[in-house]
């Protein structure tokens, strides 16, 4: 199989919205009236995102959907994306799965693939990714207020629980393996929760790195502070609304882990792609109504401070001191 008979197999498909798609030069896109491009490009490296033996479905759709996130947590509708690929070689059944993967979420998201490029060398995927927004409706990192409250959708922390079993740092029972496993290799996008929060929140960050670090983009680019809530975000790995099972719940909490590792999970665990989003205090039950209709749980973990620096506490309202350091590939 070469190159052309590989993308023409399985990455080649009618063009839908856009006016040209694979097999040109250039892609075409037609933006509507009144609406901005919101573009993003993500790249997945073996042995730095993913283990060698990830099963190439789940990559497919994690390549996609860390890029929906981007997109999610920007207010933005999916409409198109790029797919650069570097493969070791052309393996048909890898590639099918990977494929399928891929296109599942695409169709899910209803977002077409327009292009890429494909060539031999080290496993890498890099996805850009383009959506739309209503000018002036985006989503930013810089519109926190004093006052505004503090929330996160889902569980953060739950996929480094899973990264933390399969590097052998703690023991989790199959059945939490299972659900927590999900969470890192097959992120759901909060895309309709970031459409829902257009008018609502004042800002909005997708947590890859953390939810301290990430929360700590927002605050810089606002020029604010903030205390949050650390053990009521940490408590949410292990609450049965996260999690499909009461007794996997109960296995998280006695089984597997010190409070202190939990901590490291929810507070500092990247690779949940949950949304991190302020909004103010008056717009609570908008915020709600707005998670409601996404489908999406949310819970409130903190409000936006006046005076800078980021305040974490614990279960009683004591400030915790221990460090919780964000993923950063150069640190
Ligand atoms: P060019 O030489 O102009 O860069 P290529 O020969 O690399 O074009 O690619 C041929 C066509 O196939 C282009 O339209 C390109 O966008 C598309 N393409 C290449 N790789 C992929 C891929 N992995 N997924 C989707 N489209 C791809
Ligand atoms: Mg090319």
């Amino acid at each position: 199989m070469g190159e052309f008979d590989l993308i023409a197999r399985y990455f080649t498909r009618p063009p839908r919205r856009a006016a040209l798609g694979v097999g040109d030069d250039c892609a075409l896109l037609t933006p509507r009236p009144g609406m901005q491009l919101a573009v993003s490009c993500d790249m997945l490296v073996q042995g730095q995102h993913f283990f060698a033996d990830t099963d190439p479905g789940r990559l497919g759709h994690k390549a996609l959907a860390v890029n929906l996130s981007d997109l999610a947590a920007c207010g933005a509708r999916p409409l198109a994306f790029t797919l650069a690929l570097a493969l070791p070689r052309a393996d048909d059944a890898w590639l099918a799965a990977f494929a399928r993967g891929l296109m599942a979420l695409a169709d899910l998201h209803d977002c077409e693939l327009i292009g890429g490029d494909t060539t031999q060398g080290p496993l890498n995927i890099c996805i850009t990714v383009f959506g739309e927004v209503a000018h002036g409706d985006a989503l930013k990192r810089s519109g926190a207020r004093p006052g505004d409250e503090i929330w996160v959708s889902g569980a953060p922390g739950q996929a480094r629980l899973a990264l933390g079993a399969l590097r052998g740092e703690w023991p989790l029972p199959d059945a939490v393996m299972r659900i927590v496993r999900q969470r890192l290799e097959q992120p759901t996008p909060r895309v309709a929760l970031g459409l829902a929060l257009r008018g609502i929140a004042t800002s909005a960050i997708d947590v890859s790195d953390g939810l301290l670090g990430d929360l700590a983009h927002i605050l810089r680019a606002s020029g604010a502070g903030a205390t949050l809530e650390g053990d009521k975000a940490t408590y949410l790995i292990a609450s049965s609304a996260y999690t499909a099972s009461d007794r996997a719940c109960f296995d998280i909490r006695l089984l597997t882990h010190t409070l202190a590792q939990r901590r490291q999970c929810a507070l500092a665990g990247g690779d949940d792609y949950e949304l991190v989003f302020t909004a103010p205090a008056a717009r609570h039950a908008a915020v709600l109504a707005a998670a409601a209709r996404a489908d999406t749980r949310v819970t409130r973990v903190g409000r936006v401070d006046a005076a800078p620096g980021l305040r974490v506490l614990d279960a009683h309202g004591q400030t915790l001191t221990e460090r919780f350091a964000s993923f950063d590939h150069f640190a």
